[in-house]
């Protein structure tokens, strides 16, 4: 409401009950003192002069300091159902109304044609423990049919898939092979090939882009270094402008000296994207002496670099290393887009990351979190414990839900945001929270996979297929942006002045040069901001207290999940709104409160992506339990993290007037039953539709070398296997008819005394065959663990004993 018809409708309000009402003499005149004070209000010389020019005095002071690098950051990419949320009334029409991620006839046979054979060519164990690399053929076939080449247009050789495609090829790959998905990953997300599609020049695209996704350019991305991780802006690592003589004359040209590590595809790069400060001290390219953070192409076998070198990554030897650079002379034609974009480095940067973030690291964490319920449905649907399957046991099936919850979110989340990316958005705010989250989510699943498999999961070797997956969650935490630098500065602070109605603009005014425009500016921005936080305040507590029953939302099955979220978007948006005014720049220090806004922030962004997602797939009834545990949980969390951020809030008198526009009737959401669980883990030990659905897209093809397509083969054979051993049990084991103790020979004797056919006995022993093969682990010489030369000592010491 604006402030003139809120004065109007206060005018109005007071004159009925001026007329009507009863009360003291001293409270009606206080009511007109108010509205007196509306109508100045109106007035706009008096407001500026009395209320907004000296506000904007003590809210310059407020704002917190903010570097350029930070600046860069806030301004990338653009603000999509992020911003929604942040207005307490998000606009469901606009996120229904998106178009549903689809997959063209090209990429959906790219999925089943070389995504497929890929995954079939993969060998984790060979990868993982004996070679520590790909193999060469691999390596060669990921170049030949352009999987490094997703993201390159057609006219330079590339494949140029939608992000859905690309993300659906990660989810693929991942969930066969974790090194096999981040070498995919890296060359189609931030570095040199999206970098110079986006700021190379004509002659460095025509250049390197076809090499790159011909595969003769293997290429690499170096930021990071011993000095400068989270902290990446402070990079020291120097390209000082200067002459120099390179291939045979003095040119003007740049010496770099940079020290990098942790860098994937480094060992086996040939061309290496650089970021670096460039410095000009004595002003030969013109008047500037610092440009900043500069990104240029190097080749690797520029004289000076040193590369080669790897770092392990926890087991999961992707190629990844160090990289070094003394004195290294390099002409200026090797900064990407030339010298105009000298000093864009970090420009560059966050801009692209806002679209990777969505796609790398969430795809991947998608399709490990998938064929980690697929693999734990079954397995444990398979393995018996006292006489039952353990899934069946309460304590299992509360992980099997909590898995299958987590994936759905995961899988929502990056699908219904690559469909917004392939619309044209570049979505920061949600890049980050889905990173986080995706990631996060898969810790989480990676951690209740192992314990539904128990031993089984922790024995390496071929027949583990969570082991790697587990081990790779860290560095999918730490990579990109590690997780809880995301949490607490990224996800909230970006989102709350980029997403905000009204805070960029009260920023922009207060930083205004031109001082009489900016309190003009500042004024309007302010006046539209109060009428923002009091009609939200009132939103959140007449939602609070009818527990959103009668907001408008989409009709569906699952409209109050809708209603839900609308309420916590105006409590959220108030409570937004009250630290920052209250706490000002503060509050950027405060990271755990602005770490639980952040976590409101995405719960309600990833409830939404779960109830657009099921939109998107033609509401199947039978996902609905599903739909309701993400919706629930992801929702219990919004209200759990509200309530611990009131109760940590500093200014205790704020906390309890937000407490009582947001929690009148106090925590009311509850978090998913215990049946509604049940509902979702039914169906992942059965092979149904819902199973299907919430795995799609993962390598289950039924081969020898495929444990996720063995084990669903056995998952079937189960529904006609059990009856048998139920039979086995009932009639025979019970009754004294039966008493050998294992399975093989319960058969036998089952067969022996007539209570299984001799159809039924080679079922159930082809079954149990399979079973027990499924459950087996590996086992080793102790010479096959010993690493490298050690292998030969162990192998010695042996024979010298014996
Ligand atoms: C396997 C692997 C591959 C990688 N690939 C590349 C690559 O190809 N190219 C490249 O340039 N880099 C790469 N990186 C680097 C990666 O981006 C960094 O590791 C990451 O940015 C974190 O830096 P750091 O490891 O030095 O952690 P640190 O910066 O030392 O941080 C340590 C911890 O402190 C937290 N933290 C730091 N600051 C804050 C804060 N203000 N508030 C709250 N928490 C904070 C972090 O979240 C983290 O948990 C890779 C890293 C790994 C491990």
């Amino acid at each position: 409401m604006s402030l003139l018809t809120a004065t109007f409708t206060y005018a109005a309000g007071l004159l009925t009950y001026t007329w009507f009402g009863a009360g003291s003499f001293g409270w009606l005149i206080t009511l007109w003192v108010v509205l007196a004070f509306l109508v100045l209000l109106n007035l706009d010389a008096l407001r500026i002069r009395f209320v907004s020019r000296p506000f904007l005095r003590t809210y310059r002071r407020m704002l917190p300091s903010m570097s350029q690098t930070e600046k860069d950051a806030l301004e990338a990419g653009t603000v999509w159902w992020d911003g929604e949320l942040f207005t307490g009334g998000p606009n469901w029409e606009k996120l229904m109304a998106a178009a549903a991620p689809r997959l063209s006839a090209e990429e959906q046979a790219f999925l089943d044609g070389p995504c497929e054979e890929l995954c079939r060519m993969v060998d984790d164990w060979d990868i993982t423990h004996r070679r520590a690399d790909l193999p060469p053929h691999i390596w060669d076939y990921l170049k030949s049919k352009g999987f490094f080449a997703m993201i390159i247009p057609k006219k330079y050789g590339g494949l140029e898939f939608s992000a859905y495609a690309h993300s659906c090829v990660l989810v693929k790959l991942s969930s066969r092979s974790g090194v096999v998905a981040s070498t995919v990953a890296v060359p189609n997300s931030l570095g040199p090939g999206e970098l110079l599609l986006h700021y190379g020049t004509d002659e460095q695209r025509n250049h390197y882009l076809p090499r790159l996704a011909r595969g003769e350019e293997v290429p690499c991305f170096a930021l990071t270094g011993p000095r400068a991780g989270s902290d990446a802006g402070s990079i020291p690592d120097t390209g000082v402008v200067c002459k120099g003589m390179y291939e045979g004359r003095e040119i003007v040209g740049i010496r770099l000296n940079f020290d990098k590590r942790y860098i994937t595809l480094a060992p086996v790069a040939t061309v290496i994207g650089l970021a670096f400060k460039l410095l000009d001290p004595d002003k030969l390219l013109g008047d500037r002496t610092d440009y900043g953070i500069t990104c240029a192409l190097i080749p690797r076998n520029t004289a000076g670099v040193s590369i080669g070198r790897r770092h392990f990554p926890l087991n999961n030897p992707f190629q990844n290393g160090p990289l070094h650079g003394k004195d290294v002379f390099v002409p200026l034609d090797v900064l990407i887009g030339g010298m105009k974009m000298a000093g864009q480095g970090w420009r560059m940067l966050v801009e692209q990351l806002s679209v990777g973030r969505c796609i790398s690291l969430p795809s991947s964490a998608t399709g490990a979190a998938k064929a980690a319920v697929f693999a734990s449905g079954a397995y444990a649907r398979i393995r018996r414990q006292f006489n039952t399957s353990v899934g069946n046991f309460e304590g299992v099936a509360e992980l099997l839900a909590r898995m299958t919850g987590h994936t759905y979110i995961m899988d929502a989340a990056r699908s219904v945001t690559a469909g917004a990316i392939d619309g044209g958005e570049k979505p920061s705010v949600p890049a980050a929270m889905l990173k986080y989250h995706a990631t996060e989510m898969a810790r989480s699943v990676g951690n209740d996979a192992m314990d539904v498999h128990g031993g089984k999961g922790i024995c390496l070797g071929p027949k583990n297929y969570l082991g790697r997956g587990y081990q790779m969650v860290p560095v999918a935490i730490t990579v990109e942006g590690a997780n809880v630098l995301t949490r607490s500065l990224i996800i909230f602070g970006q989102g709350a002045i980029r997403c905000h109605p009204f805070v960029l603009k009260e920023m922009e005014a207060a930083r205004d040069k031109d001082k009489r425009r900016g309190v003009k500016e500042f004024d309007k921005a302010l006046f539209g901001h109060i009428g923002f936080t009091i009609s939200n305040a009132v939103r959140s507590l007449v939602m609070a207290l009818t527990l959103a029953r009668f907001s408008r939302v989409p009709e569906s099955s699952t409209q109050r999940y809708f209603q839900h979220i609308n309420r916590f978007s105006a409590s959220f948006a108030f409570a937004t709104d009250v630290a920052m005014l209250s706490l000002g720049g503060y509050l950027k220090k405060k990271e755990s409160l602005s770490a639980r806004l952040g976590d409101v922030l995405s719960s309600m962004y990833l409830a939404s992506m779960v109830l657009k997602h099921y939109h998107n797939q033609g509401q199947p009834e039978e996902d609905l339990p599903l739909v309701e545990w993400a919706c629930r949980s992801l929702l219990y969390r919004a209200q759990e993290q509200l309530h611990t951020f009131l109760r940590n809030f500093p200014i205790r008198f704020l906390a309890a007037f937000m407490r009582f526009f947001i929690f009148p009737r106090g925590q009311t959401y509850h978090a998913p039953s215990d049946p509604l669980g049940q509902r979702v883990v039914d169906a992942i030990l059965h092979p149904t539709a819902l199973r299907d659905r919430a795995t799609h897209g993962i390598y289950r093809t039924v081969e020898p070398g495929n444990p996720l397509g063995l084990l669903h083969e056995a998952l079937v054979l189960a529904d006609t296997a059990e009856p048998l051993e139920k039979r086995i049990r009932v009639d025979g084991v019970k009754t004294g008819r039966i008493t050998a103790l294992d399975l093989p020979g319960q058969i036998q004797q089952a067969l022996a005394a007539g209570i299984l056919s001799e159809t039924e006995a080679a079922v159930l022993r082809d079954y149990d065959r399979r079973v027990m093969d499924l459950i087996h682990v590996d086992d080793f010489d102790t010479s096959d663990l010993a690493a490298g030369a050690a292998r030969e000592d162990v192998r010695l010491a042996r024979v010298g004993n014996a």
